[in-house]
């Protein structure tokens, strides 16, 4: 978030910040000995100890390095999960997840403090929106939680990102845009574009809009049901954008980008696991470069929905691949933590109240 008339140091590419090092009269060559500070961490200007100190005081008389006021740390018993939740100035909190995978270590990221979808069986639903952040607020938690991993681990590195944690990404289309650019930087994280991913409730013209993009990254899309009726109950999004409406985009985007889509679908017990609905989703997505990706719901306070049995998961599974559709199932980390999207920012708002 702005402060005063300063401009966060953070939201600079080394490129941009060349050029407004020069408007401010500052030698270019600047830029990447402060970014280099940056990438290590640093967050004041008396620790950039190869600058002046006249410049350093220039410097802080035009940019801030922006910083949560709270960071809380939640470290899972069960696995390696550890989940963040970040509050800023502003009073709003946000969480994000680290997650260690046979691959690597991956973070799921916030890009809104809440948001305005009200998907039924999501954490975050029935807590309102308060605001996009921007693209500094969401590699800060990227920033944060190499600091705290490098603590006991000095070889950490993330080496995946996803985009599926408080907020709707597409909602919030260019600071995301900006972060994930600022992500791939090789000053920065540099993180390759096909080891991140971005998911949305299916926001159509943004979905074309990410299409001309260029970027190589995953698009995943938050399906959770075969047809309108089951889908709009869920997801209030469907009555915007219905199935008729977001499949063609899909299909469109993957003819753009050459890129397969990945379909996240919860599984709820009774309610959208049964083997006629894994035929209709099988219809639906025929011939299409994709994968369903299996999850569990989550079962929060605010829902009554169950995960599905063991059976129904495995009916819905082999319907599936008897259709010829690729599928995985996402396993669950983290369980003791509340690692599912939501559940840390809802105890600490109702706790609040
Ligand atoms: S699932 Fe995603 S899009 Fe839907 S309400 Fe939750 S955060 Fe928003």
């Amino acid at each position: 978030m702005k402060m005063d008339n300063r401009e966060d140091l953070r939201l600079f590419s080394r490129s941009e910040l060349e050029i407004r090092l020069s408007d401010s009269g500052i030698e270019k060559y600047r830029a990447g000995q402060i970014i280099k500070w940056l990438s290590r961490h640093a967050d004041s200007f008396s620790q950039m100890t190869d600058l002046s100190k006249p410049l350093r005081e220039k410097l802080e008389q035009d940019f801030y390095i922006s910083a949560p006021k709270s960071v809380e740390r939640f470290c899972s018993k069960l696995d390696s999960t550890r989940k963040y939740l970040f509050t800023f100035e502003s009073g709003d909190c946000v969480e994000s997840v680290l997650l260690e995978y046979n691959h690597g270590f991956s973070v799921c990221l916030s890009t809104q403090a809440g948001c305005k979808m009200g998907c039924r069986f999501c954490a975050s639903s029935g807590l309102g929106f308060s605001r996009d952040l921007t693209s500094a607020e969401i590699l800060l938690q990227m920033e944060y939680i190499t600091r705290d991993m490098l603590e006991t681990d000095p070889d950490f590195r993330i080496g995946h990102l996803v985009l599926m944690g408080i907020g709707e990404p597409l909602d919030n289309y260019d600071n995301v845009i900006r972060f994930l650019k600022l992500a791939n930087s090789p000053d920065l994280f540099n993180i390759g574009y096909r080891n991140m991913s971005l998911s949305t409730c299916g926001l159509v013209p943004q979905i074309r809009r990410l299409a001309e993009e260029e970027l190589p990254i995953t698009l995943s899309v938050s399906l959770h049901a075969p047809n309108d009726k089951l889908r709009s109950s869920l997801m209030p999004v469907n009555k915007t954008y219905p199935l008729s409406k977001l499949i063609p985009e899909c299909r469109e985007y993957i003819k753009k980008t050459g890129r397969r889509i990945s379909f996240e679908y919860a599984l709820i017990g009774g309610v959208n696991d049964t083997p006629e609905c894994a035929r209709e989703l099988a219809q639906l997505l025929k011939g299409m470069l994709c994968h369903v990706n299996l999850i569990n719901v989550n079962e929060t306070k605010s829902n009554n929905f169950s995960k599905s049995s063991k059976e129904a998961r495995l009916l819905f599974t082999n319907e599936l691949t008897k259709c010829k559709i690729n599928v995985t199932s996402r396993r669950t980390l983290g369980a003791d933590i509340d690692a599912a999207c939501g559940q840390l920012r809802r105890k600490k708002l109702e706790g609040a109240e």
